[in-house]
């Protein structure tokens, strides 16, 4: 199918691996010129790199925390005038309700709900102005069902989700869509983060977590980050005009839920 994308720009935030990666990946593959973002500088350079040449299309790189207010600032600058643009960053650590105080909150809000929101409100305007523009937000099934160890992660995602649920449907009328992408589990370093602590918490190894994980899950496998990356590149298509404020689950059929 062709997206109807080559040409554009987008912003991928967090984009030197996994999901992220996954969904430069399959932008470029659109056609659509890419402003990606990391803190580490090696693996994004090498990302990079092997996507310029893969794909034929122009790539900067910013190296920046996203979640500090400088790095937005880089990351805003070179971004202007983008056509799309995808958020990420990393989530928030396990742990128990008990432990978490106002500064872990503060810390886990600033990177997954307000770094989000500071990129669609320094961003939207250009895209509304060109009557043409997408976003979407890279979130968690942890908004349509909890995950209690990622209490930081329900609590931030469901605060993004409540506000692109507004302001989806302000920016609509300019040709401008805003969705969420839910990953349920998917073979990245954060399922292998996630993995390593449920191993050792039981005395088990990674693989064998693994294993138990996939059962659960009725697909009996982890995602990958090339699926994703598809859905999003979608997302971001000229076909995905009519979807508006919608948070889509890309879980195996983990979450069980009827709608
Ligand atoms: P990942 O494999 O750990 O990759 C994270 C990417 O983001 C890396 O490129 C990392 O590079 C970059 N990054 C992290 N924090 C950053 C920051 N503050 N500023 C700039 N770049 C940053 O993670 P993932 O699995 O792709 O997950 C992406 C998001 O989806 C996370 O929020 C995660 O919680 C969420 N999620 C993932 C899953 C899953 O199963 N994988 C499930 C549900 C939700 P540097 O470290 O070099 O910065």
């Amino acid at each position: 199918m062709d997206l109807g994308i080559a040409g554009k720009r987008a912003l991928v935030c967090a984009s030197s691996k996994g999901l992220g990666l996954g969904c430069a990946e399959a932008l470029a593959s659109a056609g659509v010129n890419l402003v990606m973002n990391a803190r580490g500088a090696e693996a994004l350079e090498q990302a990079a790199d092997r996507i310029r040449t893969e794909h034929g299309i122009e790539v900067q790189t910013i190296v920046c925390d996203v979640t500090t207010s400088g790095g937005q600032e880089q990351v805003i600058e070179a971004a202007q005038g983008v056509d799309i643009l995808v958020t990420n960053a990393g989530g928030p650590p396990p742990g128990m309700w008990s432990d978490w105080d106002r500064d872990d909150f503060i810390k886990a809000l600033d990177a997954n709900m307000l770094t989000p929101i500071a990129f669609m409100k320094a961003l939207l305007p250009g895209m509304m102005d060109k009557g043409w523009g997408r976003v979407v937000n890279i979130t968690s099934q942890s908004v349509r069902a909890p995950i209690a160890v990622l209490g930081l992660s329900n609590a931030a995602r469901t605060g993004l989700t409540g506000y692109v649920a507004g302001t989806a449907r302000q920016v609509a009328p300019y040709g401008v869509t805003i969705n969420n992408l839910l990953p349920g589990i998917h073979a990245t370093d954060r399922a292998d983060a996630l993995d390593g602590g449920v191993a050792s918490q039981k005395g088990i190894t990674l693989d064998e977590a693994r294993a138990e994980r996939a059962a659960t899950i009725p697909a009996r496998r982890y995602g990958t980050s090339a699926e994703f990356g598809a859905a999003c590149a979608f997302l971001c298509s000229q076909h995905s005009g009519f979807i508006v404020g919608q948070n889509i689950l890309l879980d195996g059929g983990a979450t069980n839920l009827t709608m």
